[in-house]
């Protein structure tokens, strides 16, 4: 049995239909994390970022001198972990074993080594059933974001959506986002190496049967955000309209 994860949001949405749920997968640089923030705090939903849970074990494995191959090792890691997290999307926090670390699982050595612990499947099945368990917390509804969440975590999510953009785009969004003192190789690693790394255990480089494909290519954040919910059911948006 894994440790607690504790939910917190102070999102309330009107209505009296089950929460919605609105899933968005994407490669690293497609702007989920964004996009998938706007939208939550647009429609009211709480907010969750599955890659911070990812990068959360990955510094604590780190922190911990956990030696990442060690696939047992890090997986009872995990297992002991207590997470939380605050789905708020102007408030998104995580904290690991009491330790705020929304800020340190940014840093550059988390970001290159997190694709060793997401690539270990038992890591992935005890991270997966808390997704899940938040996903059923949030009474308001709520938009959860990663790699496999149309395919794996809530596939049967009302909304579910394939955020691509191409590859010198994510490249451009991710060295912008990390700032001047980053290298283009070290910008590179994190977006192509890293996916291809990802995507031999989670399936985000083409869309499941049923998952919309947005290009944000082309897009600013304030049209992707308008594109996703113009997908969202009338009634779940409290239109009184059919
Ligand atoms: O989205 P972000 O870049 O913060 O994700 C960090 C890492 O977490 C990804 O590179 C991937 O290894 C992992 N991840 C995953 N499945 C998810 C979300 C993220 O494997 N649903």
């Amino acid at each position: 049995m894994s440790e607690a994860t504790t939910v917190t949001s102070n999102h309330v949405r009107g209505g009296s239909q089950r929460p919605l749920v609105i899933a968005i997968d994407g490669p690293s640089g497609s702007g989920k994390s964004s996009t998938a923030r706007g939208v939550a705090d647009r429609l009211g939903l709480a907010f969750l970022d599955t890659g911070a849970m990812y990068r959360a074990v990955t510094w604590l494995a780190l922190d911990r001198g956990v030696e990442l191959a060690d696939a047992d090792a890090v997986a009872t890691l995990v297992t002991k972990a207590r997470l939380d997290i605050n789905t708020d999307p102007l408030n998104a926090t995580i904290a690991v074993d009491g330790t705020d670390v929304s800020q340190a699982i940014r840093e550059p050595q988390v970001s290159a080594a997190v694709s060793a612990v997401a690539t270990n499947l038992a890591v992935r099945a005890d991270l997966v059933d808390r997704q899940r368990a938040q996903i059923a917390a949030a009474a308001e509804g709520i938009v959860a974001e990663g790699r496999d969440i149309t395919t794996v975590v809530a596939p049967d999510a009302d909304v579910r959506v394939l955020l691509v953009a191409d590859p010198a785009a994510r490249v451009a969004r991710r060295h912008a986002e990390l700032g001047e003192v980053v290298d283009a190789a070290a910008v590179t690693d994190q977006v192509i190496r890293r996916d291809r790394d990802d995507a031999t255990v989670a399936q985000f480089e083409s869309a499941a049967p049923g998952v919309r494909v947005i290009d944000s290519t082309y897009l600013d954040l304030d049209q992707v955000i308008d594109a996703i919910c113009a997908l969202v059911p009338s009634a779940s948006k409290g239109d009184p309209s059919p």
